[in-house]
């Protein structure tokens, strides 16, 4: 699955929002052949389109789509340096396919902000600090390695070392590698390196209940992310504490009062989802109506590995119809009648919203 990692200094709310996405999500035993770590939440991806599918087809059960995300307690100041279990947590955000950042964005003087005042500017900068030093020892470490090896006439690793040391006196000022304008290959070169400032990042801005807006807290957390290639969510991870505690009528009627129209945590949840480049294809017969992550770009081969592997490998080709042909003609019968379920082969790259069906040999 894919992974979004939670960071944050401490008493900022992650742990709050963390419990909160995670009584939002699926119980473990829904899925007897994964293990799910305890510092893990598996969520449904909201999609009202499932909906939709399902009042046409009218399945057994109707299954979203799912993304995880990880809390990753304990990077504070020091961390690169090995301090406490930093190192540890380190190689945790490593693992992960994005990062989302909390970053308090609340007063309470009931609660001690570990650098005695509200300021999510040095807030980021702390955390940021530790993320960019991790790179740059990575970054130094990997230059010495493939120095040698562009001495020896290795074309590949001069083009790396190329890259390298255009990233150092970045990550050196403590700058996210992700503010720089690298291309596809510069990319690919030092993809197996996993830099943790080039994961894609959302900050999730924890706003006091009346604090969505004239923040300045959230007003400087925007600044900072669209200096950087980032992006921001705004949340009262308190009010989402509480609507995950509450059981469906009373989270609508709570949710009507505070003038809401979804809880926060779907905005998280979408906004995890879009900074990892996945998008949704869909499978609808009366058994299941069911949501299926790919990345973008995607063929549909791919795309049938993501139910199983041997129909990957038996691909033999797709019925496709777009959603909203399948929703305009009600389903399968009326949008084959009306032309629009086509063939497709091995090489088309499945467009979000696809309606499908896979035709493999066992
Ligand atoms: P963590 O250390 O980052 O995991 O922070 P916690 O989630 O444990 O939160 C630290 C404290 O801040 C707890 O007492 C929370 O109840 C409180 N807190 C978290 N989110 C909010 C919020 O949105 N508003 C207010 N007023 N308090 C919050």
């Amino acid at each position: 699955g894919f992974k979004c990692g939670i960071v944050g200094l401490p008493n900022v709310g992650k742990s709050t929002l963390f419990n909160a996405l995670t009584k939002a999500g699926i119980e473990a035993s829904n899925f007897p052949f994964c293990t799910i770590e305890p510092n893990t939440g598996v969520v449904p991806v909201p999609d009202p389109r499932l909906a939709a599918l399902a009042e046409i087809v009218k399945p057994e059960r109707i299954l979203p789509t799912t993304m995880e995300f990880v809390d990753i307690a304990g990077l504070v100041a020091g961390a690169s340096k090995g301090e406490g279990l930093g190192n540890k947590f380190l190689a945790n955000i490593r693992e992960t396919d994005a990062i989302g950042h909390v970053v308090r964005c609340f007063e309470d003087d009931n609660i001690v902000h570990v650098a005695n005042k509200v300021s999510p500017a040095s807030d980021i900068e702390v955390i940021n600090t530790e993320l960019a030093l991790a790179d740059l020892d990575s970054c130094e470490r990997a230059i010495t390695r493939q120095q040698k090896r562009a001495k020896g006439g290795d074309q590949e690793a001069k083009f790396e070392v190329s890259v390298l040391e255009k990233m150092r006196p970045v990550l050196d000022e403590g700058q996210m590698l992700r503010s720089m304008d690298l291309t596809k290959e510069e990319l690919a070169a030092v993809a197996y390196l996993n830099f943790l400032t080039l994961k894609p990042t959302m900050y999730i801005a924890n706003v006091a209940e009346d604090g969505f807006e004239n923040n300045t807290h959230l007003d400087t957390v925007r600044d900072i992310a669209a200096k950087e290639n980032a992006v921001v969510v705004a949340v009262c991870a308190a009010i989402e504490s509480e609507l995950a505690e509450m059981d469906a009528e009373d989270r609508e009627e709570f949710m009507a009062d505070l003038g809401l129209t979804e809880p926060g945590l779907d905005r998280v949840i979408r906004a995890g989802y879009e900074l990892l480049d996945l998008h949704t294809y869909f499978t609808a017969g009366v058994k299941e109506v069911r949501a299926w992550t790919v990345k973008v770009g995607a063929s549909a081969p791919q795309a049938a590995g993501v139910i199983h592997t041997d129909f990957e490998r038996g691909f033999i080709r797709a019925q496709v119809m777009s959603y909203d042909d399948f929703i305009t003609y009600k389903g399968e019968a009326g949008a084959k009648e009306a032309g629009k379920l086509r063939i497709e082969g091995k090489t088309y790259i499945v467009k979000d919203g696809d309606v499908m069906h896979f035709l493999f040999n066992v």
